[in-house]
């Protein structure tokens, strides 16, 4: 395995840097990229979290799961982990690149395009080669709050496969984002699975316990480690709908994060703050709560509640 420029031997853990950068204040930048390889040849996996800089569930996942040495109990196979993919995001505390663009819409780059299409350049020739799947940790936005779910392409069968054994609480059919990592990936066969759990920093304890639950559970299903697992409970989604504020108000839903809600049921309510005006909100169709806009202050057509459909 080949990683800008370094060869890693199976039975080797590395770290390489990618994309390096310098700040306005000649202060390098780089992306760390741990690469741990079983001295048995087996599958190439990646994991890798913060292509978003205020999504730091991901990050602690995957701290998390360095700091319990799994990698390095590898039967077989690899791991390529990088921590965080945005780092500059991540030092300025933001969702996007200094210039304003979305580092996961600006796939497959190009080596002399803005920043983040270098980076996204980088990561499409140097790391999508090596690797014959992967898992993408991200997080929903300031307001919006994701229960755990894996996102992919059910119609794509390694992708199905591929959710199916990470067992996420969630797994919601999504198709592919032009120019996203997951769609780039996808013309080379290459199933990336999109975690999704809770806010943009704000840890949230089952969503890094579900994502790390995941990734080992990922791992043993291919026979790359062998550590227990608790058994998953995955729900299958095949597709969601947003509920949005019919008027502008208070928002509050009385209903628990994750848990079924039938069809007409009350699920919420916008409110006048003069108390002269209330409007209900009524669930479209039978289904699960797989996002909640957690800001009470809202305008209309705001989108306050996912539901995620059987
Ligand atoms: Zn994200």
């Amino acid at each position: 395995m080949k990683i800008n420029g370094t060869t890693i031997g199976l039975g080797e853990n590395t770290r390489v840097n990618l994309n390096v950068y310098y700040l306005p204040t000649g202060a390098k930048m780089e992306i760390p990229v741990y690469v741990f390889r079983s001295k048995k040849k087996g599958p190439s996996v990646l994991f890798m979290a913060g292509m978003h800089g205020d999504e730091t569930n991901g990050i602690e996942i995957m701290r998390n799961l360095l700091k319990e040495k799994y990698f390095e109990k590898l039967e077989r196979g690899s791991v390529v982990a990088i921590p965080i993919t945005n780092v500059v995001s991540f030092l300025n505390r933001s969702r996007e690149l200094p210039d304003g663009r979305d580092l996961n819409r600006c796939f497959p780059g190009t080596r002399a395009g803005s920043l983040g299409s270098r980076i996204a350049y980088d990561l499409t020739k140097k790391i999508v080669p090596i690797i014959d799947m992967g898992v993408d940790f991200h997080t929903g936005g300031a307001e919006i709050n994701n229960y755990p779910q894996v996102r992919c392409f059910f119609e794509n069968e390694k992708s199905f496969d591929l959710a199916r054994s990470f067992g996420a609480p969630f797994m919601l059919n999504s198709p592919y984002r032009e120019k996203s990592l997951r769609k780039e990936a996808s013309r080379f066969g290459k199933p990336i699975l999109v975690y999704e759990a809770g806010e943009s920093f704000r840890f949230s304890t089952v969503g890094i316990t579900e994502g790390m639950n995941g990734c080992l559970r990922l791992m043993k299903n291919l026979k790359m480690l062998d550590v227990p697992t608790p058994k998953p409970t995955s729900i299958t989604l095949q597709g969601s709908k947003w509920i949005r504020a019919k008027i502008s108000g208070l928002f509050r839903t009385t209903k628990k994060f994750g848990t079924f809600v039938e069809k007409d049921q009350v699920i919420g309510t916008v409110s006048s703050p003069y108390a002269d005006l209330e409007k209900q909100l009524i669930a479209p169709t039978d289904g699960f709560l797989i996002g909640i806009n957690n800001k009470p202050v809202v305008n209309e057509g705001d989108a306050l509640i996912h539901i995620g459909t059987e």
